[in-house]
């Protein structure tokens, strides 16, 4: 059994083709500008068994063949529920159904190790180079987080890199220049995607009762285009899903 907030069929924007969409509870960071708070608890959310989901998900199976498409975990942190995370890879492998994953990249590696091999596709963020900001931010520092990136790459996944662009936080040339250089030097990867900071999920923080520590404008279409092209300039992908 685990714990599931949302799951989303018919998504487009999580992955190739077609997919299902699974948002699971559980998050080790706090980052300010999240915009599902309500992933970081299991508040009146009752438990779902893998095998309730595995239905859910095969209702699609025969759309994501026809679009190249499967199955994304989300979150929340994905990673977080690992055992419950680890058996849906696992059906879905057994169904031949391609599994992608959303995370943040904190995890122990050790206990997840397993679960990244056998998924097909990785998204994951860099948020921030410097790690007291880092910290500042989204409660824990970069160092782990970092490190997966690598251990990911090294295992031949070619991940996206996504760079969730908060003006004023890390929007700036240098920690673009230093996320484009950290790519460049230890990653093989898809490309990166620059996902825009966007306020949709303000109104959770008041119906959760939460505060939300600090307050983001969303950046101008040039900003995105000028963060955009200097990522480019460094003779990275971008890619936009
Ligand atoms: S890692 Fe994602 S889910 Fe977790 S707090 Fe940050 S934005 Fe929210």
């Amino acid at each position: 059994m685990g714990y599931v907030f949302q799951t989303q069929r018919w998504s487009l924007h999580d992955g190739d083709g077609i997919r299902t969409t699974i948002f699971l509870n559980g998050c080790p960071l706090r980052c300010s500008w999240c915009h599902n708070p309500e992933s970081w608890t299991n508040n009146s959310i009752q438990p779902i068994s893998v095998e309730d989901l595995m239905k859910t998900i095969k209702r699609d199976a025969v759309f994501y063949r026809a679009s190249g498409g499967g199955v994304t975990f989300s979150g929340g942190e994905p990673t977080y529920q690992t055992e419950f995370l680890r058996e849906l890879v696992k059906n879905c492998m057994l169904l031949g159904i391609d599994t992608a994953i959303e995370t943040s990249g904190y995890f122990s590696w050790d206990k997840t190790k397993d679960i990244l091999e056998a998924l097909d596709f990785v998204f994951v963020d860099i948020k921030h180079m410097d790690s007291q900001v880092h910290k500042k931010y989204t409660g824990v520092d970069n160092k782990l987080i970092l490190e997966n990136i690598i251990k990911i790459s090294n295992m031949g996944k070619k991940p996206v890199i996504r760079i969730p662009l908060i003006p004023d936080v890390n929007d700036n040339d240098e920690n673009i220049n230093q996320t484009s250089e950290f790519i460049l030097k230890n990653l093989e990867v898809r490309g990166v995607e620059v996902l825009p900071y966007h306020d949709y999920g303000l109104y959770k923080y008041k119906d959760l009762g939460l505060d939300s520590k600090y307050e983001f404008i969303t950046p101008t279409k040039e900003k995105i285009e000028k963060v955009k092209s200097r990522i480019k300039k460094h003779g990275i992908n971008i890619i936009n899903y």
